[in-house]
Parts: C-alpha cells; structure tokens; sequence
C-alpha cells in the first residue's frame, strides 16, 4: 500500500441489513483500495463480496458519463447532450406541463431503494418543493410485516441484533443471513460458542441452514400454520409463559380457544409438509428455552399470507414469554432512520398544493388510470422498474403514454433504456451523504472521497440545478432551497436529540468513526405496549375494524392454474438488478433456473436444458439446473441477471400493510408458472 494516499470513511448505501462501514483509500485522486471500517461496531472491518468490488463498480467502463437523449426512446440511438441542454429540456418541459393543466401533477417519480443515503432524498424534497405532483406511497418490500407486527406490539421496534449473542435458541424463519446479512453470523456464532442451537425453517436449504443445528423445510407461505401448531402443543403440555400471557397479553382467551379448536397437528402437518416429531420436536425447544431469538425474513411476508405469518409467529414468541428479554423477542427491520427528521423527504409542499399519491406497488396500473390531468413525465431515480417491478406489460405501456422519461442511474440499466434522458448518477464515494442501517443500531457519516467521475452528480446537485433553471425562467416556481451545501443538508439530521442518542457533540465526530445509537434498550423491557390495550395482542380490534381477522389464521393459498411456485431469493453477489456490471461479481451464470429432479423429469427437461417460464403476465427463458434440494412443486430463479424474473410478477397483493405504509404488500412468493422445454 502507497503511503502518499488518503483516507476516507465511507458507508455501503445498499438495501442491505448490514449497511457497512468503509475506509477508502484514494491516491492522486483515485479510490485505490476500500476496506472494512474496523471502527464500526457491527461490521467491524469486514465487507461481503458487494463491497470488495467497489474500485471495480466505481470504475467500470460501462459507468454513464454524460447525460444522454434517446431518440426515439427505445431505439437505442443516443446523442450526448451536456447538463446545459438536459436541464433545460426538462425546465421547459415541467413549465409546459404546468401551463398546460394549471398544475404540476402531470409529473411522477418513482424512486425506491438503490441508495439509502437520507441526502439521495434530494428527489422528493425537489418535487415537494414544486407542489402538488403525482408521488409514490407504500413499500415494496416489508409492509405486510410492518402491519403485523404494530397490530400485535403497536409499534415496530427490533432488538439490538448484537443481543443475538445472547440467545440460547435462534429461530430463522426465511432469511438467509449466510448471504444476505452476513456479519450477523458472528453474533449468532457468538450464541452458538456458548451452546445455543439454531433452527432455520425455510421452503429452501440455504447456505444458512446448511449451517443450522435443525433445518425445517416448510413449504411457502404456510409459516402461520406452523407457528399455531407449535403453539397448540405447548398449550397441551402446559409450557406456555403463563405469568407473561396474564399480566401482559390481550386476547388470550379468544385465541386459545381458536387455536384448540382449528388447530390440529395433522392439519399442520399436511400444509407444512413437516413431520410430527419435527413439529414436536420444535414446541420442546420453543418450551424449554430461553431467551430465544426469532428473525422473520422479508420474503415470507411477501405473500397472501404474510401478514399472518408473522402475526402466528409474533403470538408464539409472546406465549413463550420470549418479549422484553436481552437475546429473546421478535427481529424484523429497525425504524432508526425515523430518529432522523430526514429533511429532504419531509420537505413539506405548501398546504394547498399537496401531492397525490399512487400505490408504488400498483404504479404501472394506478398512473395508468389517472385522469385530469394524466401523467405525462415521469423521473426514475435509485429504481430500476423495468427489472424490478411487477407488472412489466403495463411498464411498457406506461411508458409509450408518457411525453418525456427521465433516469439517474450510474449505468444503462433496463430502465435506463426506455427513457429519453439519462442523467450520469454519482456513486456513495462521489457525494457526502449521512447512512443510517435498518438492522444495527450504528450510524456512519459517508465522506466524498473522490470527485464526481466523468460528468456525474448526486441527487442533491441535480435538484439544485434544475430548481435554479425552473426559478430563473419562472420565478418562485420551487421553493427547494438550492443554496443549501450538502453540510448543511447533513447538519439539519443532526437535531439536539439525535445527537444526545448517538452520544455527539456534532456530527463532525463521526469523521473519526461510527457511532452507537444508545437508545438500544431492550424493546418492551418496560412490558408497555403501544397497542390501545397497553397489552401484546394476541387479538387485535384493531385488526377487526380493518376488515382483517382479531387473530392470526392460516389462509389457504390460492389455487393457480399453473403448477410450479416461483421463489426469487437475493443471490449473494446482488442486490436486487444492482451489480449486473461488475465482472467480480459475475463467476456464476444469474439466467437460471433451480428444479427438482423429479418436476423436471415430468416435463422432460434435463440438466442445462433452456426452458421457457410463462404465466399470466409473461414468458422469458433460462436455463435450466437441477438440485435435489429444491422442493418439489417449487421453481427457483435468482433475482439480477439480463432476464428478470419480475416478467413473471404481476402486482397480487400481500395480505397487509395498509396500516403502517398505506398499501397493501406484493404477495411475491405466491406467483406461479409452468416450465417447457424450448425445442432448439
Ligand atoms: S452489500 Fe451489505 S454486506 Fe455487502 S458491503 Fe454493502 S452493506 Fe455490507
């Protein structure tokens, strides 16, 4: 290693558990080297394969250097265009909109989670700042979890995951920490040293639960049924936290009758496909130890079902007594980015020009339908829908209704493609930004390490130039205020009491390392609840008035037409499509397609075979790998890769999540297809 570089703390903005601390290194003025932040109290020096390979993404020549204009869009015929004339396409076009329909709604975004920066919400504090225009609500990816557990606790708040150390049991339920959360490991090894046992229950043997000292393969979406079951036995055999479900539980009576009287072990064992003696063997462990840890991934929530899933499996660990104890309680996501004022998100609109709003998991089909006026520019940022919504037909016709697409990406991404401007993003070592994890309880500030490659900007610059141009050829159009610095930015997150939480005199601190929230009491030590009982409901009124049942049941899936379940789990080497144009990441072939034996002997399909996947809303074709370890009746295809798997999703809705996101989840996890052979 040279000795004539620099150092720089940066921070892996990724929508990823671990949000990773960095330490850059940059040589006349080039990212040379990054590593692990030995600082960071989480993820203690340590990066996955994602982040190792960022002098590689960084610097990958397929990076956008210079804004670009498609005509006509879809072509592929690029001209490059400076800033000068992209800004100014667009002012006019946002100006003319206006004049057109007396007001801006005619414009949308759709930006979601490819940076998690809280200054990358430079995008909705521009448009906010523009009044009324058409925005995005709801999430994505875990709202039918949100919903279930503020129906049962009254509000979302995770354990430290550090405390998993101290778990005698930890259950897995559908996540793949192996691959997905990766210094997670160390705590639940951590556990492990001291003699707890790990249960992973999931439909597929992951690298986690090759790992696990108990495997469970349940088939999808039937979680529910099994965490009800293990609750009947423990009923049964007298094992349930009996001072726990008196002082501090609502609903006990109601839904223990329910459970004895529609739950029957049969009954679980049929729809889970789990054995008996494994069902019994789980409500032994669950009885006889304590604290015990339990994570629900995001995937099983992903489902018709996925509210109740994790409603079943938040009233098994509070029976258990498993609430309010350090190494016990329920993990699911942690809300500290809400500490935060995140002042370019909530940069209000005025009062009388509030936007209106669309369902983000409905947005092909909602924009489609608005009237009065329609919408006819759309601004992609930190999204690539065209790979990872659902409903990609609709997207296609989305698009050839609007007047004028824009994308910020850092690359040609699918999206990208299919707009008439691409603007060159910066990536996390090009911009300041402040990132706050979803899963720890640490907080890392991002540094510039380098300048802007090429001709890229961040979200923030690029608000700050096309306010200036809209306010200079229509004064007063945006009140965004553009001659604010990115420090300032960073300063206005740091209120007296997120300083006082992170114990900081000022956020500069965080120049020398990441800081721990100190808020990391136990969640519901104090066994007050948010709910309006004050109790963990185990049957929630509230639910009811929503037209959802008081206690978690188990919903029979859907009969589909087409046989074969699709599962899309996170690769390790990808977040979402992100990471498509890192060599590094790429030794394994992303188009294919995992089987059984057994389905694919039925089908006539062999090993390597390139098959065609259809269903209702469309086909695209892989190529074919046989496991013994997928189950039967199940297809497997990684999410990445030039072929999305998202053809295949249309926007089914998740049974929850309009309490806490206002709209319903996407039931992902319960898409079906049929395979063929393709004839060569
Ligand atoms: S993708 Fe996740 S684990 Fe990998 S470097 Fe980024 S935050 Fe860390």
């Amino acid at each position: 290693m040279p000795t004539d570089y620099k150092i720089f703390r940066n921070v892996c903005p990724r929508n990823c558990y671990d949000t990773c601390g960095i330490i850059s290194y940059v040589k006349n003025g080039e990212l040379i080297k990054v590593e692990g932040d030995p600082k960071h109290g989480y993820t203690k020096g340590r990066l996955c394969a994602k982040g190792y390979a960022y002098t590689q993404y960084v610097y990958s020549p397929d990076r956008l250097r210079y804004p670009l204009r498609q005509y006509p869009r879809g072509s592929g015929t690029w001209e490059r265009i400076s800033w000068e004339q992209a800004i100014e396409i667009i002012a006019d076009k946002i100006l003319e909109l206006n004049k057109r329909y007396g007001s801006n709604l005619a414009l949308a975004h759709n930006k979601f989670s490819g940076n998690l920066g809280l200054l990358h919400y430079a995008v909705e504090g521009m448009f906010n700042s523009m009044g009324e225009h058409t925005k995005t609500i709801g999430n994505a990816c875990l709202a039918a979890g949100f919903d279930a557990i503020s129906y049962d606790f009254g509000d979302n708040i995770n354990p430290d995951p550090e405390d998993m150390a101290d778990s005698k049991l930890i259950v897995i339920w559908g996540a793949n920490p192996a691959w997905t959360a990766i210094h997670q490991l160390s705590h639940i090894n951590a556990a492990r040293e001291k003699g707890a046992k790990v249960v992973v229950i999931d439909p597929l043997y992951t690298p986690t639960a090759a790992k696990a000292d108990i495997f469970v393969q349940i088939r999808p979406s039937t979680d529910s049924l099994l965490a009800l079951g293990i609750v009947k036995i423990l009923m049964e055999q007298d094992k349930c936290d009996n001072d726990f479900i008196r002082d501090h539980t609502w609903g006990w009576e109601p839904f223990s009758s329910y459970v004895k009287e529609k739950i029957s072990i049969s009954l679980v064992r049929e729809v889970t496909g789990i054995t008996e003696e494994v069902i019994f063997e789980l409500a032994s462990l669950y009885g006889s130890t304590k604290p015990c840890a339990n994570w629900v991934g995001f995937g099983l929530q992903r489902s018709m079902n996925g509210g109740q899933n994790t409603r079943a499996i938040n009233a098994l660990v509070g029976v258990t007594g498993n609430i309010g104890r350090k190494g016990g309680g329920l993990y699911y996501f942690n809300p500290t980015p809400n500490y935060f004022p995140q002042s370019l998100l909530n940069h209000p609109s005025p009062e009388s020009r509030q936007p209106r709003e669309v369902d983000i998991n409905r947005f092909a089909d909602d924009i489609l339908s608005l009237a009065n006026p329609p919408v006819k520019m759309l601004w992609v940022a930190s999204r690539n829908p065209l790979s990872q919504d659902q409903n990609l037909a609709r997207w296609q016709e989305l698009l050839e209704s609007l007047e004028l697409v824009v994308t910020v990406d850092l690359f040609m991404t699918r999206t990208a493609e299919m707009s008439d401007l691409v603007l060159p993003a910066t990536s996390t070592f090009e911009n300041d930004d402040v990132n706050v994890g979803y899963w720890h309880y640490w907080l890392a500030i991002n540094q510039k390490a380098i300048e802007p490659l090429y001709e890229a900007k961040s979200d923030l610059e690029i608000a700050r130039i096309l306010t200036r141009k809209l306010n200079e050829l229509s004064p007063g159009f945006s009140d965004f205020p553009y001659e604010l610095t990115d420090e300032d930015w960073i300063s206005k997150e740091f209120t007296p009491k997120v300083l006082e939480i992170y114990g900081l005199a000022n956020w500069e601190e965080l120049k020398d390392g990441p800081r721990k929230c100190s808020g990391n009491k136990i969640p519901w030590e104090d066994r007050r609840f948010k709910t309006k009982t004050g109790k963990f409901e185990l049957y929630s009124r509230d639910a009811k008035e929503n037209e959802l049942p008081a206690i978690s049941t188990y919903n029979q899936p859907r009969n589909d037409i087409y046989p074969l379940r699709l599962l899309s789990p996170q690769h390790r080497n990808r977040l979402h499509s992100q990471y498509d144009f890192v060599p590094w990441l790429n030794d394994e072939h992303f188009d294919i397609l995992k089987m059984n034996q057994k389905d694919a002997r039925q089908r006539g399909i062999e090993e390597g075979d390139t098959v065609c996947i259809y269903n209702e809303a469309g086909l695209l074709s892989k190529k074919i790998k046989l496991s013994p370890y997928i189950p039967l009746g199940v297809v497997v295809a990684s999410q990445g890769g030039l072929k999305p798997i998202n053809s295949l999703m249309f926007d089914l809705p998740a049974d929850m999540g309009m309490k806490e996101s206002g709209s319903r989840g996407l039931a992902i996890n319960d898409v079906y297809v049929e395979c063929k052979k393709q004839v060569k």
